[in-house]
């Protein structure tokens, strides 16, 4: 079910352009907007949920299974040194946009420009 206001849900629904890594029934990657490093991805459930307080074990367990699949692929795109995973929950963790999402981040090594 989708949520009216909310920018994740938009793009899911194709109402705002995202440059797309992977999409199947439950589950959407698309390229972050602001690439804290070459390669960043967001990976949302379809279903909307607002963070980790929010979601079902059914919704986490559909959205974490795909990380393998999705982080092997911009591992082959973009052949990084490692990957972060990341995930921040309500504003004092700096969660900006309401739509429970994990954040994939290529890194590169020293120099890479994110710490
Ligand atoms: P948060 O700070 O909530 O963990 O992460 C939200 C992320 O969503 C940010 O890294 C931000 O750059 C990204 N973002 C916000 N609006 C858009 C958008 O319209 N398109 C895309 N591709 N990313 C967005
Ligand atoms: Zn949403």
């Amino acid at each position: 079910m989708s949520h009216e206001d909310c920018i994740f849900c938009k793009i899911i629904q194709g109402d705002i352009p995202s440059a797309k890594v992977y999409e199947d029934d439950n589950v959407y990657a698309f390229l972050d907007i602001s690439q804290v490093t070459k390669g960043h991805t967001l990976v949302i459930p379809k279903e909307h949920t607002k963070n980790i307080y929010e979601t079902s074990p059914e919704v986490a367990k559909e959205l974490f299974a795909r990380i393998p699949f999705i982080a092997n692929a911009i591992k082959k795109s973009y052949n990084p040194l490692g990957m972060n995973v990341l995930n921040n929950n309500e504003s004092a963790a700096e969660q900006s946009v309401f739509h429970l999402h994990l954040h994939l981040i290529p890194r590169y090594g020293e120099g890479d420009g994110y710490s």
